[in-house]
């Protein structure tokens, strides 16, 4: 028995050397990553189910490791965050992002016509951004050199970094929300706010955590959460998004709740920003 837990030990503590190896590594990695081109952002539509458009696209970072492959956002971001590097990667995802909605603006217009809605496009803040004074002047500058109107770009936040931090993301999202960009609360239902925040944080959009959605066709608490939200987003006059519809069946549950937004592998992965040119020019319909 003592040799047996011996050696667990020593497969344990490879295991742990092999992980921390990697850490730094993909530490190392990340660095010189955005130099390198092999971070970039990848585009996942955002449906208005009242007309079926493209109401918007979500900005989703993407890192394809020369010797790697494809490392997810939730395996980087956090090494981003620690390193520091959360702050010229977050720049770079922003300053394209506004590029890039220029663009989708200069299509829908030669398309549909001038008075045509352009998409938004919506850009995920981490914590330590959100923490981040300098924030402010750096969405301002990024507006100003692309040209964006600032109701086209919208923040997602999740949940649980406005909990952590409730005073301060207070007074980052007044002063964000001053520039006049839009605020979505992400992941929502994951974390452990009571629906009375939504009345004290200015923001504008819900994203219904896609937890919720697979759960709600099984489970009736978890489809009248989201009736709930649905309900409460619609008379405390905010934009709820359901995240993660990935059949029709969720899709219907949603519009029998009256839900307005969707988003998911129903509609399209994430893709490239040619594909996401694309999906807008030939008009949507799924
Ligand atoms: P998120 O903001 O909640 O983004 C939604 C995630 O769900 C994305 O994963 C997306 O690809 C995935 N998804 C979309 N539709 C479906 C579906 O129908 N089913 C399922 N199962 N998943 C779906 P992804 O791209 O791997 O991103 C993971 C997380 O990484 C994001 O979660 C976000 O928190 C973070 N992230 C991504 N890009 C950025 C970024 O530029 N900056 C920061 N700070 N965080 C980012
Ligand atoms: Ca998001
Ligand atoms: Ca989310
Ligand atoms: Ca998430």
């Amino acid at each position: 028995a003592k040799e047996h837990g011996k050696s667990r030990f020593k497969v344990f503590n490879q295991r742990m050397h092999e992980e921390a190896l990697r850490t730094l590594e993909l530490e190392t990695d990340l660095r010189k990553a955005s130099d390198s081109r092999e971070l970039f952002v990848y585009y996942q539509p955002i449906v208005d189910l009242e007309n079926e458009t493209i109401a918007g696209f979500e900005a989703l970072l993407r890192w394809k490791h020369s010797r790697l492959g494809f490392i997810g956002p939730d395996e980087f971001i956090p090494l981003a965050e620690d390193t520091g590097l959360i702050f010229s990667i977050g720049r770079d995802v922003l300053a394209n992002a506004c590029a890039d909605a220029i663009r989708w603006g200069q299509l829908i217009a030669s398309r549909y016509g001038r008075d045509a809605r352009a998409p938004h496009v919506s850009v995920n803040i981490s914590g330590k951004q959100l923490m981040q004074p300098l924030l402010i002047g750096e969405v301002e500058s990024i507006l100003e050199e692309s040209g964006l109107e600032p109701g086209r770009l919208k923040l997602e936040i999740t949940e649980n970094v406005l909990m952590e931090h409730i005073t301060l993301a207070e007074g980052m999202l007044a002063r964000l929300r001053r520039i006049g960009i839009g605020l979505s609360m992400d992941d929502f239902g994951t974390g452990y706010s009571s629906l009375s925040y939504l009345r004290q944080f200015p923001i504008d959009t819900i994203k219904i955590d896609k937890d919720f959605i697979s759960a709600a066709i099984t489970d009736k608490e978890s489809e009248a959460i989201v009736s709930t939200v649905v309900t409460l987003g619609r008379s405390l006059g905010l934009d709820v998004i359901a995240e993660g519809v990935e059949t029709p069946e969720h899709l219907a549950l949603l519009r029998m709740h009256g839900c307005r937004y969707a988003q998911g592998y129903l509609f399209s992965k994430p893709v490239p920003p040619a594909e996401a040119e694309a999906m807008l020019l030939e008009g949507f319909a799924s």
